[in-house]
Formats: structure tokens, C-alpha cells, sequence
């Protein structure tokens, strides 16, 4: 469904991001992208909606490439949760909502915010979803504590039914039983519609409780591809940087679900 093929990414200034990345998400999967800060999770996650052109490879969404010329049809297939939510705050829940069927609209359209009824039929039944209630509608999004703040950040990553969802750490600003909360929220919807889920995470915790799969980045590479049940303190070693050559030392006797590839690349620029 989403295919990361060999990609890599190198900022003008230099930084190796990303080493050459290959992932393939099938379709409903909720997939988890761990690593500390700087790992590269952003950088993965702004190459498949094409904020980002990878310096090397590619990226597929149901077989099209993610290229200038065709942003425009890919992007009506994404939902982007972030992590400071993105809302226009002294905007309403309600416009909030409504705007993620923006990429749908004719420019005109969108320019006088003429959204269809059934639009904005359906942008009160994602609030409702989300655990809002009728009063909040027309409440400025600015009133909105944190954690309602990112339930509008979600309804509106799903106003277009979108096969895939990027949740670029939705939690980070969060508290962690909001963060249970709202990650727990993105998963129900997310399963309601068979919708494939790339999120980007920091606590282990979470992901393990939320994930299908967790694919670790350490320094732009992979460090570890497997369930949650295949996670255990060595691959926590391995992304957050504790004896990196005990893992790789161990890893032959991984189980078949779990990749523990230290990759060249990775050792390269670690040094
Ligand atoms: P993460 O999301 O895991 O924190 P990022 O993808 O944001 O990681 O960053 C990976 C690396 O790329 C970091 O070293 C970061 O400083 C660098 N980086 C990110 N964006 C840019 C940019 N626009 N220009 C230069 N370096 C960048």
C-alpha cells in the first residue's frame, strides 16, 4: 500500500538523514515508526506526502509514485495528524473539520470555504466520533484543551476517508494518559475503516501498546522490523544507543519477524 523503496535523504546543509530506507505498509496495518529525536522519523514520514524528496529512491502509495506531478491526486489519499496539530486556532471545530476535504475541492470552492452538505454532515459525525460534543462545534479551536485539540487534529485527517493516515507523533505534546487516550482514538477509527496508520513515536510504551508493527530508526537506518512482541531490551539497546555491537553480535538468533540489522549506513555515521 505504501512503499518505501531504498530511499535516502540528504539536506542541503549536509545532514544524512535518512541512509537508504526500503519499508513496504500493507493496507490497514498500523505501523509504528520509534526512534529518538533526530532518527529520521519526520524525514520518512514528510517523504510520502512529498514534503520531502527523497536525495535517493522512491515512494509508491497504491502504485503511484510520490512526484511533483502527481501531489495533487496522492495528497487527496493522506490524512496528516501532527504534532503541534496544525489547527487554525481562532478558526471552529466545525471549520477545522472541514478543511482536511480541502484537497478534494475545486480551488474556487475552497476558496469560498463552499463545502457540500454532505460535507459538512460528515464533519459532524467525525466530531461526534472523536468524542465531541454538539457545544463544541462552534467553539474556537484556541478554548480547546491539548488533548480535544488533537481529536480535532483526527476528525479532519479523516474527513476524505483517506486509505492511509501520517501521524507525525500526535502525542508528543500530550500527557501521558491523553496520550493513551488519543493514540487509542486514532487506532478505532483507523480499524473502522481499514485505514493504513504510519505514526511516528518516541515512547517505546506506546508504541508496543498501539503498533501492528514497529519499524525503529537509529541514525537513518532500520534498526529493528517486527511486532510489538518481538520488541525486548536489546532492540531497546539498539535504538536508543546502549551497546549497539552486543545487538548486532546477538542478532542471528532473532526470531524470523524480527530484523536486527544494523545496517552499514548506520554504523558509518554513528561513528
Ligand atoms: P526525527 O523526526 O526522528 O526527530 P528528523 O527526520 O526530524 O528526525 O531529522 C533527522 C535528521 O535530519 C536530524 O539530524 C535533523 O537535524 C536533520 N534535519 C531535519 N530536517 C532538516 C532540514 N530541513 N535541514 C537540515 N537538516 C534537517
Amino acid at each position: 500500500m505504501l512503499n518505501f523503496e531504498c530511499v535516502a535523504m540528504r539536506y542541503a546543509d549536509g545532514t544524512q538523514a535518512l541512509g537508504g530506507v526500503s519499508l513496504q505498509v500493507p493496507a490497514g496495518q498500523f505501523c509504528v515508526v520509534l526512534g529518538s529525536s533526530g532518527a529520521g522519523k519526520s524525514t520518512l514520514l514528510r517523504m510520502a506526502n512529498g514534503l520531502v524528496q527523497p536525495t535517493r529512491g522512491m515512494v509508491r502509495i497504491q502504485g503511484v509514485r510520490v512526484a511533483a506531478d502527481s501531489l495533487a491526486r496522492i495528497r487527496t489519499r493522506i490524512g496528516m495528524i501532527h504534532q503541534q496539530f496544525n489547527l487554525v486556532l481562532r478558526s471552529t471545530v466545525a471549520e477545522n473539520v472541514l478543511a482536511g476535504a480541502l484537497p478534494a475541492l475545486p480551488t474556487w470552492r475552497a476558496l469560498m470555504g463552499l463545502f457540500t452538505d454532505a460535507q459538512r454532515r460528515k464533519a459532524c459525525a467525525l466530531i461526534e466520533s472523536v468524542g465531541l460534543q454538539e457545544q463544541h462545534l462552534f467553539r474556537r479551536v484556541s478554548e480547546l484543551s491539548g488533548g480535544q485539540q488533537q481529536r480535532v487534529g483526527i476528525a479532519r485527517a479523516f474527513m476524505l476517508d483517506p486509505p492511509l493516515v501520517l501521524a507525525d507523533e500526535p502525542v508528543a505534546s500530550l500527557d501521558p494518559q491523553t496520550s493513551h487516550d488519543v493514540l487509542s482514538l486514532l487506532r478505532t477509527q483507523a480499524r473502522e475503516r481499514g485505514t493504513t496508520v504510519l505514526c511516528s513515536l518516541h515512547q517505546v510504551e506506546l508504541a508496543c501498546e498501539f503498533a501492528d508493527r514497529i519499524v525503529a530508526l537509529r541514525h537513518g537506518a532500520v534498526v529493528f522490523d517486527g511486532a510489538p512482541g518481538a520488541f525486548d531490551p536489546r532492540v531497546f539497546d539498539a535504538i536508543y544507543g546502549r551497546a549497539p555491537a552486543a545487538v548486532r553480535g546477538e542478532s542471528a538468533g532473532a526470531g524470523p519477524e524480527v530484523v536486527l540489522a544494523l545496517h552499514t549506513g548506520l554504523l558509518e555515521m554513528a561513528s
